[in-house]
């Protein structure tokens, strides 16, 4: 079965906070296989992330899934989150390496006492309970790896330590997702790969994101969208469309699910959502 799945990050302020319990309410409507929450650099960000997870938990009927990074983090306080998000009954955990805080293409220092790849986060999770674990994957490989062997090698080194799916980067070209699912079958690992799907309405954002993630963003969707600037109606339809004709394309061609990006205002993901939904030819829940 097809699985559809939904992005939220820890907002900053109440109103940011109403915003999203806004989304989320939403979404639990549609009762998605999983919505996930992402984990900030540092500090209080990383409290609401914890805290904004077990309220869905809690509260809601949605089953949350726990984004979890190394990042200045000692296994003692990696242990020690895991720890609560178990008393929380949160079982399913997306073990990342992360970033350097501030500066994403940085120079990578690992804590101490702590992990200098997702796949010794995958070993520790798996090793302190029954959990659900997602692990990152890269359509254009990532950032960092020198080539596609020694990337694929390293994502296989997380299958191995006992990842049960992943999630991809964003990415606007369905081939480079088609490539890397058929190199890490072809590598020996059948985990299931869920395509992040990003709604690209608005070019100055989507610009930003793609320089931090080092994404290459299709020059004839920012043309478009720098054309309907300052007409967020206009946007939001033409950044819905290629969204909808990319997942349209994706489930054709086997992907297991789709993991929307909602940035907290689930509008578009959900217009997506729905014209999957009326596409004849598709069978999304
Ligand atoms: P790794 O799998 O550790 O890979 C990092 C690099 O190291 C790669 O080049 C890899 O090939 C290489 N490598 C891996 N293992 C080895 C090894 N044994 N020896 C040598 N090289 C190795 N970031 C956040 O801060 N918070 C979030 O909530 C968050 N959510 C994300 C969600 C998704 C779906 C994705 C795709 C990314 C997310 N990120 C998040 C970003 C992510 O943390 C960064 O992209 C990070 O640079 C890579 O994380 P990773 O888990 O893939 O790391």
């Amino acid at each position: 079965m097809t699985t559809f799945s939904f992005e939220f990050f820890p907002p900053k302020t109440e109103q940011g906070a109403r915003v999203l319990w806004e989304a989320i309410r939403r979404v639990e409507a549609l009762r998605p296989d999983f919505v996930s929450v992402t984990y900030g650099a540092g500090g209080s960000s990383r409290d609401r992330t914890v805290a904004v997870t077990r309220r869905i938990a809690a509260e809601t009927t949605l089953r949350p899934v726990a984004h979890l990074t190394a990042v200045g983090h000692s296994v003692a306080e990696l242990r020690q989150i895991i720890g609560q998000y178990a008393d929380a009954g949160i079982r399913d955990v997306l073990a990342l390496r992360g970033d350097p805080p501030g500066a994403p293409g940085g120079p990578w220092t690992a804590h101490p006492k702590g992990f200098t790849y997702a796949g010794e986060l995958v070993e520790l999770v798996r090793s302190l309970g029954d959990f659900t674990i997602g692990v990152a994957a890269f359509p254009e490989r990532h950032p960092r790896s020198s080539d596609w062997e020694s990337d694929i090698r390293h994502f296989i080194d997380k299958c191995r330590a006992g990842a049960d799916y992943a999630i991809t980067q964003m990415f606007f070209h369905v081939e480079d997702y088609l490539r890397l699912r058929d190199r890490v079958a072809a590598a020996g690992c059948g985990i299931p790969i869920i395509p992040e799907i990003m709604p690209a309405t608005d070019a100055r954002q989507i610009h930003r994101f793609a320089e931090l993630s080092g994404v290459a963003f299709p020059e004839d969707l920012a043309h478009r969208l720098e054309q309907a600037r300052g007409n967020p109606t206009a946007g939001h339809r033409i950044g819905v469309d290629h969204a909808t004709a990319m997942a349209e394309r994706l489930l054709s061609e086997g992907a297991p699910g789709l993991h929307y990006i909602t940035l907290n205002r689930s509008t578009a993901a959900l217009d997506i959502h729905r014209n999957l939904q009326t596409s004849r030819s598709l069978s999304v829940r």
